[in-house]
């Protein structure tokens, strides 16, 4: 009879990378195989969640895709098995083409307990490396700025509405709008006004974690998107950004400039859409408008984190 012990032995030395993965995508299993493909051993990724590995899934495009369309949550999500083509990247830093297949694995109940993927090599991207970045760069970046767009803030959007239901994992959103910017333009000119622009996303960038995300949305107003525990962590991002946005500035003649902004920030509620949430996180940076502008208007925090928010 074939054991449990066989069947391990078998994937152990089966001729396909292969790794195992719970549903908030910990690596719990890794092959031999996926040692050779990857260079990373199962000491290396074994415990780690797969979107903080440097493995960085992406499609053929070149399109990241842990933040955005991970094909593990997706196969997750509809419960079915899957199959794409994928460039990962190798431990010493070159793509890797593969050929890859999602299969979950389900409890007594239908429920997803773990999420298998099987990959096998079809070629090596060395030169073409640098391409593949720059088309991502161009997608999903704003070209003044050089912050994530409104395209990549919607993708990183779905991505935590997915982990938001599956895991009940909450998160907040913040919406930004630079205060009389208007008139910033009018007296210091449109260039004085793009300078400022890229000075606050210089800082944002520089204060954010790794877990979070700062865009820009449009114009003058910018998106942030935060995993949180509990309703009370709204107030440290609050007191984060706006320390972000003090700390920015340009020089001008008359000494350096600044900026303020309102700011709304909402943390995510049972049955939410990405629209919804963005307009009341809009909504609130509105009603700062109203309170005089240069303030951070915010859900309440006391009373229980429960689904209804
Ligand atoms: P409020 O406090 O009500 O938000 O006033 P505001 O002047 O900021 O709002 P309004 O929407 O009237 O104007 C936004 C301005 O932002 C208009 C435009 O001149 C400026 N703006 C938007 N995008 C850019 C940009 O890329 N560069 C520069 N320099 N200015 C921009
Ligand atoms: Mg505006
Ligand atoms: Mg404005």
């Amino acid at each position: 009879m074939v054991n449990e012990k066989d069947f391990f032995q078998l994937v152990e030395n089966f001729p396909y990378g292969v790794y195992i993965v719970k549903p908030d995508r910990t690596i719990v299993y890794w092959n031999k195989e996926a040692e050779r493909i990857t260079g990373y051993s199962a000491a290396d990724m074994v415990g780690r969640r797969c979107p903080d590995t440097d493995l960085n899934h992406m499609d053929e495009e070149g399109t990241p895709l842990c933040e955005t369309y991970c094909p593990l949550l997706n196969c997750m999500d509809r419960k079915k098995a899957a199959s794409k083509k994928l460039v990962l990247t190798h431990k010493k830093g070159y793509m890797v083409v593969v050929n890859a297949h999602f299969i979950p694995l389900t409890d007594e109940e239908g429920h997803i307990k773990l999420v298998a993927e099987i990959f096998e090599i079809l070629n090596f991207l060395g030169r073409e490396t640098r391409i593949v970045q720059n088309l991502y760069s161009l997608a999903y970046h704003d070209s003044l700025t050089g912050l994530p767009n409104r395209t990549f803030l919607h993708a990183a959007l779905q991505l935590r509405f997915s982990e938001f239901h599956r895991l009940h994992r909450p998160f907040a959103v913040l919406f930004a709008d630079i205060d009389h910017f208007h008139d910033f333009n009018e007296r210091y000119g449109h260039q004085a006004g793009d300078a400022m622009l890229k000075m606050f996303a210089k800082a944002a960038t520089g204060a954010i974690r790794k877990t979070d995300t700062i865009g820009r949305w449009g114009g003058e107003e910018f998106i942030g998107i935060y995993p949180i525990k509990n309703r009370t962590d709204i107030l440290p991002i609050a007191a984060r950004f706006q320390q972000t946005v003090s700390s920015a500035f340009i020089h001008h003649d008359s000494g350096p400039l600044h900026v303020t902004m309102s700011v709304g920030i909402t943390a995510a509620r049972e049955g939410d859409t990405i629209d919804s949430i963005i307009a009341r996180a809009d909504g609130y940076m509105f009603e700062a408008k109203k309170k005089g502008r240069n303030t951070i208007v915010h859900d309440e925090i006391d009373g229980p984190f429960g689904p209804e928010g």
